[in-house]
């Protein structure tokens, strides 16, 4: 076992998660209705780690949209599909050291890297790009599903349509890419922002999600099934990347104090892997400026006082 006395570290992570729950600061993503209407107060965790150990705190059943905690998958399609060479034409993997919605692309006309919108869009525009839309986000759904243990995830339609009406932003993101000849030749403008939004809408629960997270820190193959969803190249790449871009502007200080890989989302969602030990799926809606779940933060800085899960804590 990894975690050999695994009811104390729960005991651990019950204490912490309780501590975390007093924090009401920050406020819920309000920039469509449907993520403004969420209950603020709600707070989830859930872990599994890599020989299928579980446990699940607060609201771990109830769903919410992954939002950009979606991007490391797909950057992980594209990549299983046509190999990082051939990816890498296309996004590139710097941190932006700006906002997730930054109208800005790098030196190559081409985005920093797939952990923020205009990396995301391009992304998509790469998942099986020979294939009709339909089959495209069927490919999407069905790499959650197998990530999650083989339960289906959920879509959020208000969500998409709601995404889709107010996405002025990510349009320009697209068409600034396209005038820099950014998109892979015949790339379907609109399809590819839908694709995205779509994307974004998909829905889960923590209980489920950390099934996905311990896949990622398990190297590709699932705990729980020992189905394997990506290759352990495909998942290096990944992690390196939420890394070092995983976490907006707040990617930097997040990977000084917490070394540790993570993917957030304006939902509240962050996806932290622990390689080799554990995968944690947060989520609670009061984001801090930045767009970071303000608890998803406090916890995992609690997680590594108490833990030596830094990259670097054993050296
Ligand atoms: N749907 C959001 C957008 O494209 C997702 C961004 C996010 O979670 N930061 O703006």
């Amino acid at each position: 076992l990894v975690i050999p006395d695994f009811a104390s570290f729960c005991r651990d992570i019950s204490s912490m998660f309780t501590e975390t729950l007093k924090n009401e600061k920050g406020k819920v993503a309000d920039y469509i209705p449907q993520l403004a209407r969420v209950n603020p107060d709600q707070f989830a965790l859930s872990i599994c780690t890599v020989d299928g150990q579980r446990y699940s705190l607060g609201d771990s059943g109830v769903n919410f949209c992954l939002q950009s905690s979606c991007k490391p998958i797909n950057y992980c399609l594209a990549l299983e599909e046509l190999g990082e060479k051939k990816v890498h034409r296309h996004v590139g993997r710097e941190p932006s050291g700006q906002s997730f919605n930054e109208l800005t692309l790098n030196a190559q006309g081409i985005p920093h890297n797939p952990m923020i919108n205009a990396g995301a869009m391009m992304a998509c525009s790469l998942i099986d790009r020979e294939n009709n839309i339909a089959d495209r986000f069927d490919k999407v759904n069905k790499t959650w599903k197998a990530l999650c243990g083989g339960k289906d995830v959920s879509f959020n339609n208000a969500v998409y349509l709601s995404e889709r009406q107010t996405a002025d932003r990510n349009f320009a993101l697209a068409y600034f890419m396209r005038e820099k000849n950014a998109f892979p030749e015949k790339t379907n403008l609109t399809e590819t922002l839908e694709f995205y939004f779509q994307c974004c809408s998909i829905e889960s629960c923590t209980y489920d999600l950390s099934v996905a997270a311990a896949t990622l820190a398990n190297a590709g193959t699932n705990p729980l099934t020992g189905d394997v969803i990506f290759q352990s190249s495909t998942v290096q790449n990944c992690l390196s990347l939420m890394l070092s871009c995983g976490m907006y502007d707040f990617s930097g200080e997040f990977a000084f104090k917490i070394g540790l890989p993570a993917k957030s989302g304006v939902s509240g969602a962050l996806l932290l892997v622990i390689p080799n030990l554990m995968g944690i799926s947060i989520w609670s809606p009061r984001l801090d400026p930045l767009g970071n779940s303000v608890r998803g933060v406090e916890f995992c800085e609690r997680l590594v006082e108490r833990f030596s899960f830094h990259q670097y804590d054993s050296l």
